[in-house]
């Protein structure tokens, strides 16, 4: 029932949709230089039967096969465009070149994951849309995972250990201290995972990791498990391979969440670092920026736009004419929530506030 009803919204939303994106775009057809900007927002690409996929949370991935359906579903609705080349045409007042009365629509993906490069790169080229990737530099080519990640695996491998290994003991620690019971026979399973992820946003950055640090240096002397990791993130072979059709933008060295926890001096060098390492290993400076987690306190918002023509956060919504350039809204989907047309266009409609 609850399906069916589902079933019932999907077709119901996505024809209210088809209907949004065709009016939008009109309406920029008569004032060509408030040019709306529909923003898609990716993180992973992974088949179903990846083994990357145990550890990773349901609102992180969609299949290869549902970005090709995704693309393809758009490509009559919308025109693609590279987010850069709209943020220019907007910061200089003139219209965006080639426009033909369709919604412009700009493709994200965040941190710099190399399933980009091995399944999204390649249904993008097929399509011919353009992209940005928005690099956490510290974590390219540098064989380093991400705390949600890394948790997560820590999850599924204290499942499997008794109740004297020092490493479980140092995780029910951390997770009581984040006011999360601990559960052994849930450890394995993914909504307790995000759960537990969810709780731990309330610590730093710097105490997550040093936890995580600790722990599997306990997980390796104490036990037999196997916790080395699989290469997850890009090296900057791969990220040079992917140009043109992805632009490359900055989302800090560490994925630092740019709260009001974080010092301002750790915001400098968390953009500047960032700023460095693309400009270096790619012959140019990012223009565009990534608020990680989308958090942004004042000090990092002026930091940010002293630094980069524009910015894209978590917030959902189509960016209208006068909407700030330092605040792009983005639609966040994912395999769940979106694997089919109606499913897709539904969670457009949704996300663009307009249900
Ligand atoms: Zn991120």
């Amino acid at each position: 029932m609850k399906a069916l009803l589902k079933n019932i919204r999907d077709t119901y939303q996505a024809r209210a949709a088809r209907r949004l994106l065709g009016r939008m775009g009109g309406e920029a057809k008569g004032d060509a230089t408030a040019q709306p900007l529909l923003i898609l927002m990716y993180h992973r690409v992974l088949p179903e039967q990846d083994e990357r996929l145990a550890f990773e949370e349901p609102g992180m991935y969609v299949t290869p096969e549902t970005l090709d359906m995704q693309l393809r579903t758009l490509q009559p609705l919308v025109r693609f465009v590279e987010l850069a080349q709209w943020v220019r045409a907007r910061r200089e007042g003139r219209p965006l070149e080639g426009g033909d009365g369709r919604l412009c629509c700009a493709v994200t993906f965040d941190d710099g994951w190399l399933d980009n490069y091995e399944f999204a790169l390649p249904v993008l080229r097929q399509h011919d849309v353009p992209a940005t990737i928005f690099l956490a530099t510290g974590f390219i080519g540098t064989g380093r995972t991400f705390w949600p990640e890394q948790l997560n695996r820590l999850l599924k491998l204290a499942a499997a250990l008794g109740p004297d290994s020092r490493a479980k003991g140092s995780l029910e620690h951390f997770i009581s201290s984040a006011g999360i019971k601990p559960d052994s026979s849930r450890y394995a399973n993914k909504e307790y995972a995000a759960e537990v992820i969810a709780a731990c946003k309330q610590f730093t950055d710097a105490q997550i990791y040093q936890f995580l640090d600790d722990t599997f240096a306990h997980l390796k002397q104490d036990s037999e498990l196997s916790v080395n990791t699989a290469e997850e993130m890009l090296d900057w072979h791969q990220v040079s391979a992917m140009t043109p059709t992805f632009d490359v933008g900055a989302h800090t060295v560490n994925h630092l969440r740019l709260n009001e926890a974080a010092n301002p001096a750790d915001v400098d060098a968390e953009l500047d670092g960032c700023i460095e390492a693309i400009h270096s290993h790619l012959g140019s400076p990012p223009a565009l920026f990534c608020y990680p987690n989308g958090d942004v306190s004042d000090y990092a918002r002026t930091a940010v736009e002293q630094r980069f023509a524009a910015a894209v956060t978590t917030g959902n919504g189509i960016n209208q004419a006068n909407d700030s350039l330092f605040a792009l809204k983005r639609i966040g989907l994912h395999e769940d929530a979106s694997n089919t047309p109606e499913a897709f266009l539904a969670k457009l409609y949704r996300g663009a506030g307009a249900s």
